[in-house]
């Protein structure tokens, strides 16, 4: 392809773009396919020439679009959104467009300094501690294994658990801690440790779904008598199931009293920090050695974009530096080469769409997006309670509904999650909107969160009036 021909397919691209998302609510939010249906319109074996750019476009919207699920449809409600802006868009084509590898200063010096700034502002903005020093992964789930990852390295017991260096011997045997209500990144991260499923003890949470900090110390106080070593307590603030809050100010305390690692897992909910009256929530979150949360969900910000913070840089250097003769650079003491703060080597340029994000909106404009979601969550709440046929399973935190038909008389605990099933399969059916569900104290329940950039008042009476027109 020539650039002349590049300038013109791009052009038509562009205009695909707008036109898709000025028309985004025309199709359905979850394609109507069944599996093997892309695939078999794929053919086997490779091209062996090069095929027209024309001809590879329509492909694309004849096989390809039609197997999407529309992350950017206002109907999109379901798990937790991967939100996207224009801005950040346009910033993404410009990361594809010069496709740096930005594994350290020397490989692009704009992207590690952009990189630096743009954390410090996001920290600034959510009122986080301001000696933290922030790194943007890939995922939470990156993120999480990393500070398991540190929180194992810096264990420190006369060196005995340098595992980087000696390998794991056997002992000691770690434990980490977190809710039942955890997301399942942080079981992953801590059998990608080493430390095994077994060792990660899951602590009680109460009526809220948030984790019980007595609970948490009794676990402790126990493991170590028993003779294993707690290393890391992984809280959440905004649980993937409920959004339930872990209460971090009295967890943070019994970290400190344990000389155990705390990572705070806010993913989701990290972005309501933005203002400052949902600032509660992180009440006691200088206490944490290592924060997370992801603009990739809820911050305008294209997937992926996740913003790690920890307090002891150098215990987070420690554990991932390493240094091979081709990578060395004179400026190695004074610069930051993000390679060594997480796991890859090579890194993708995320900064520059975080920065388009926060300038093109301002801090402002995305408060005034985030106090619309809570709005709207709120409204739907209203109408869910004054209509009486309802439960809301979960207190309402942020923009999360989560919400069950009442059981009728006569209804066993298996016939009213068939009724909620059923009645989440009518909704999706229609193709106007997705949601998922999860399941609170054994009862199936339906998740709505309206978290969509442009979901506004008319897509929630919609769906309102849709479940009243279904029962
Ligand atoms: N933690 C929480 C609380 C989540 O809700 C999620 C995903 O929804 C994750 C972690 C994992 O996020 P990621 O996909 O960025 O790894």
């Amino acid at each position: 392809m020539t650039t002349s021909d590049f300038r013109q397919y791009a052009h038509q691209l562009v205009d695909w773009m707008a036109d898709y998302l000025e028309n985004i609510e025309q199709y359905p939010v979850k394609p109507n396919v069944q599996p093997g249906d892309i695939l078999r319109q794929l053919p086997a074996k490779p091209p062996t020439v090069g095929e027209n750019f024309q001809q590879i476009f329509t492909d694309f919207q004849q096989i390809i679009l039609p197997g999407m699920t529309h992350w950017q449809h206002p109907g999109f409600m379901a798990y937790f959104p991967a939100n996207s802006s224009p801005p950040s868009v346009l910033a993404e084509m410009l990361t594809a467009t010069m496709a740096a590898q930005c594994m350290i200063w020397q490989t692009s010096p704009a992207a590690a300094e952009l990189e630096e700034r743009v954390m410090q502002w996001l920290a600034q903005s959510c009122g986080l501690p301001a000696e933290w020093h922030g790194v943007i992964q890939d995922t939470a789930s990156t993120a999480t294994l990393c500070a398991i990852l540190t929180a194992r390295e810096n264990y420190d017991i006369a060196q005995l658990c340098r595992i980087n260096q000696k390998g794991f011997s056997g002992q000691p045997v770690f434990r980490v801690y977190c809710s039942s209500e955890t997301h399942s990144s942080i079981e992953k991260a801590v059998r990608i440790a080493g430390i095994g499923s077994e060792n990660l003890i899951k602590v009680a949470t109460d009526k809220n779904f948030a984790m019980q900090p007595q609970a948490l110390a009794e676990k402790i106080a126990q493991d170590r008598a028993a003779g294993y070593l707690p290393l890391c307590v992984v809280a959440t603030i905004g649980t993937t199931s409920s959004m339930a809050i872990d209460p971090i100010e009295a967890i943070g305390n019994i970290c400190k009293e344990n000389q155990v690692w705390l990572h705070v897992d806010a993913a989701y909910a990290g972005t309501a920090l933005l203002l400052p009256e949902y600032r509660y929530m992180a009440a006691g979150l200088p206490l944490a050695d290592s924060y997370v949360f992801n603009p990739h969900k809820w911050m305008l910000t294209n997937f992926d974009c996740t913003a790690y913070y920890v307090k002891d840089k150098a215990a987070l250097l420690r554990t991932f530096e390493i240094m091979p003769e081709y990578l060395k650079t004179p400026l190695d003491k004074i610069v930051n080469n993000y390679r060594d703060w997480g796991i890859p080597l090579g890194r993708r340029f995320r900064a520059l769409k975080l920065w388009f994000v926060l300038r093109s909106y301002g801090l402002e404009g995305i408060q005034a997006i985030l106090r619309h979601h809570m709005a709207l969550a709120k409204q739907f709440e209203q109408w869910l309670l004054t209509d009486g046929r309802f439960e809301i399973m979960a207190p309402v935190n942020l923009n999360l509904v989560c919400f069950s038909l009442k059981p009728a008389p006569g209804d066993t605990p298996e016939s009213i999650n068939q009724k909620n099933s059923d009645l989440m399969a009518a909704i999706n059916q229609t193709g106007r909107y997705f949601l998922t569900h999860t399941k609170l104290n054994g009862r199936y329940t339906i998740r709505a969160v309206f978290g969509q950039v442009n979901v506004e008042e008319r897509h929630v009476a919609g769906l309102w009036e849709l479940i009243c027109s279904l029962l």
